[in-house]
Formats: structure tokens, sequence, C-alpha cells
């Protein structure tokens, strides 16, 4: 009963929020820059920020996550980081060596209001930023917006400091990647390559966080966009964004900048979102879809069709990131469950919006809310008021599926009590059957294990 003071009545509070469904924002961003190539992300701040960065990163992919930082002491947290940043980046670039360093900053250095293009434009006039060598940086305070946010940040900082036109289009195609696991980027990139569709994939996170173990260390992996590639962005014949919440602005950025039109899609979580995802790419690269996917698609739908006696109207709780939250939501439709209450710490209209459009008609009693104070405890709380049959989200969940005794998927962003969930993708009919299957397991587990011993099937 590690939530024993959860209550099922409800009470107004409007200035507090408990166990909030988000994490904060420089998290996202580091996690962004490391999807560029020879990066080095860097925390503007104390060194307590930093080191919880990287350990929430580190302890989500049992991957080393790299980054450096200010080191903020009580003169700096006074006078300003400025003296402490041109020291890092002339260190950085000394010891390092780096291609980029990406700098975000954090709450404290917001509030003190260090400005980070005075300061870089000052380390270049200095000589502290060698030949070839950049220095990119972008906003993200804390106290605002949640870590989806700082990925957004960071991700349009790519292109506000790479991206560049030579007046030329060639025929490939942005895949602005939201935030998802590197297998996920890794699904969707399979997917391009069978449809023969030449891309350029950023923040590209595969093969950065999910490296072999081959007994050599290497500073910065093989992985993640190049600068050249990056760079080219402004020249490809279109851009799409997958997750709104976490490329809609680079994708702007991108058009202002260059002129590249763009889309969005939700990430393509279930069947739905994968039909539209590949129907958007099969349109903006003027190609059809091949057989093979199509196979693929095939079988999904068999696999729904097989165990939808098993999913049918389990009532569902979710919680998490609205890029992902929106096409899972859409995928328990699809498999006749009902997803009843939803949690998001991520502000944003169009999750309120979406909910809305998807839930009235199949599951007119789903709660939903999401913004600041979106909170688990509230989710909780509905839970007691009508429990749920399945639990879905990251590992603070735990202790909610823990007292009430409901199953739970991991899902989402941090998992770090369990392995795997980076190795196997959800998103591409092959992912979305993979997260059904777990969903599956779960259920059926827990059928096993708390049924009458009568109702104990051998076959199920
Ligand atoms: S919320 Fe602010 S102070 Fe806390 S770790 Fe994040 S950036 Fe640092």
């Amino acid at each position: 009963m590690l939530l024993r003071h959860t209550t099922a009545k409800e009470i107004d509070r409007h200035a507090l929020t408990i166990n909030p469904a988000k994490i904060c924002q420089p998290i996202g961003a580091m996690y962004a820059a490391l999807g560029l190539h020879g990066c080095l992300p860097h925390s503007h701040g104390s060194q307590g920020c930093c080191s919880y960065h990287r350990s929430t990163l580190t302890r989500h992919f049992k991957e080393p996550v790299l980054a450096s930082t200010s080191s903020f002491s009580e003169g700096s947290s006074v006078f300003g980081g400025s003296a402490n940043l041109l020291s890092a980046i002339e260190t950085i670039f000394t010891v390092y060596n780096p291609d980029v360093i990406a700098v975000h900053t954090t709450c404290l250095s917001e509030t003190i209001g260090d400005d980070l293009h005075e300061i870089v434009e000052k380390a270049k006039e200095e000589g502290k930023v060698p030949e070839g060598k950049e220095v990119i940086y972008c906003n993200t305070p804390s106290y605002k917006g949640t870590h989806i946010t700082g990925y957004s940040n960071q991700t349009a900082a790519f292109v506000k400091f790479f991206s560049q036109t030579t007046g030329k289009k060639d025929n490939t195609i942005n895949l602005v990647a939201g935030w998802m696991e590197p297998s996920d980027i890794n699904e969707i990139k399979r997917i391009a390559k069978v449809m023969n569709i030449k891309t350029i994939v950023f923040p590209d996170l595969t093969n950065v966080l999910d490296t072999p173990l081959t007994g050599t260390f290497n500073m910065f992996p093989k992985g993640g966009t190049t600068i050249p590639e990056m760079k080219a962005t402004g020249d490809s014949k279109c851009s799409l964004g997958i997750g709104p919440y976490s490329t809609l602005d680079a994708c702007t950025k991108l058009k202002e900048k260059c002129g590249v039109d763009f889309e969005t899609v939700e990430i393509p979580i279930g069947l739905k979102a994968t039909d539209r995802f590949l129907m958007t790419l099969s349109k903006l690269a003027g190609v059809s879809i091949p057989d093979s996917l199509t196979e693929e698609r095939g079988r999904l739908v068999d696999f729904i069709a097989d165990n939808a006696k098993y999913f049918w109207g389990k009532r569902v709780a979710l919680f998490g990131d609205p890029d992902i939250l929106i096409p899972t939501v859409e995928f328990l439709l699809t498999l006749d469950m009902k997803p009843v209450y939803l949690v998001t710490g991520t502000p944003g209209k169009h999750f309120d919006e979406k909910m809305v459009e998807l839930l009235k008609d199949k599951v007119p009693e789903a709660k939903f809310k999401s913004g600041e104070q979106a909170d688990m405890f509230q989710l909780h709380q509905w839970i007691k008021q009508k429990p749920v049959d399945l639990l879905m989200g990251n590992t603070y969940g735990k202790y909610i599926a823990r007292d009430e005794n409901v199953p739970f998927v991991r899902l989402g962003f941090p998992i770090v009590d369990r392995a795997g969930h980076n190795f196997f993708p959800k998103t591409g009919y092959i992912g979305s059957e993979n997260l059904a299957i777990n969903i599956l397991r779960e259920l059926l587990d827990f059928q096993d294990r708390t049924c009458r011993e009568e109702k104990m099937e051998f076959q199920m």
C-alpha cells in the first residue's frame, strides 16, 4: 500500500500537483542532442541538474549518456554563469573534441537570465571555438513545458543553426522524428527503405543509445544525423513531422528558413496511425506501398482478429506523453478496448481535441486531462472511483498498479525497472503487434494468477 493516502474523493486543488505526468525540459533537449552525430549535450546550470538528466536517460537506455555541465557554484548562481560556460566551451573542445556542443539552459540559468547568444558569440570572439566546430543552444526553462518541449526546442535548434538551402530542391524527404525509442526510429527508417524513399532523419537516435558492446569505448557513437545531412535538410522536397508535439516547431522553422513544406502525422503506433503514416509517405514521395508492407498489415489484422475476445471491453488507464498517448488510444479502440482515464503533463490543445474526437462516441464516460495540473494522483483517484483492467505508462505507474492490483504495461519514458523496451519497436505494423502482444500477455498472466481455480484454462 505505497500510495495508501490516495483517496477516491477528489478535492479542488489549483495550487498543488502530486506526481506530475511529465519530467523536466532539459532531459528532452539532452536526448535530442544525442541524435546529432558528434554532439556533446551541455547543461548550463548546476551539476545536480545534469546528473539527474544523465542518470534518467542512462537508466532508461542502459547505456552511458555523456553530457557536460557549466557546474554552477554559489557565485555563478548570483552573478551569472557566463564565465563558467566560456571556460567549459574551451575545456570541452580541448579534452573531448566534439563536432558540436549543444548547450541547453536549466531553471537556474534561466532565472538568472543568462544570454546564451551573447556568451557563445563571446566564446567565438575569444577563439574558444575551433575552426569547423559549432556551439548551438536552446532555452529549456523547466518551470514551463516538459521534456517534450525540451526535445522540440533542441530539434528546432538543429534547424536554426544548420539547415541551409542552395535553391535547388532534391527528392529527399526529411523525417523529423518525435520522441521515440531508437528501435522505433529504426523501424520507421526500415519502412522508408522498403518504400525506396530517400530520407534524412533527424534527430536520429539509432546507433547512439542502442549500440553493441564491442569492448571499445567511443566517446561519440557512429549513429546520429550528420552535420552535412542536417545542412541538406533545407534542400529537401518536404518534411514529415512524426509526432506533432515534438516536431511541429522544427518543421515550421524549416519552412520559414528554407521554404520546405511539411506535414505532421501521429507517431505510427497501431493500425490506423500506421496506415496514415504509410499513405502520407506514399503521397509525399510519389511511390506506391509495396506488397511486403501490406502483408505486415495483414498479419497485424490477423492477430487482432484471433485475440479480439481477450481485448474486448477492457477498461484502460494511461498516462505519459501526448505523441505516444494519442495513437495508443486510437489503437486500443481498434482492439475494442476502452481507454477510460488519460493524463499527460504536457500542455497543448491538440491532445484534448484528439481525445474528444476519438472517445466521444466510443467511450463517452472517458476522463482525460492535460497540462501542469494533470497528475498521476488524479489518475489514481479516478481508478479508485471505478477500477480499470489495465494500466499503461512509464515506471512511475508501478506503485498504482501494485496498490490497485491491475496488470501494468510499461510504455513511454522513463522505464527504469525493466529491459528490452528500447529493442522492440512499437511503431509500424510489426511494432504495433509487439505492443498488442505485450498487452495480451499482461492481461492473460493476470487472469492466470488471479482467476478462481475452476476457471483456470490450460489453453486460452
Ligand atoms: S526541474 Fe529545473 S532545477 Fe530541477 S533538474 Fe530540471 S532543470 Fe534542474
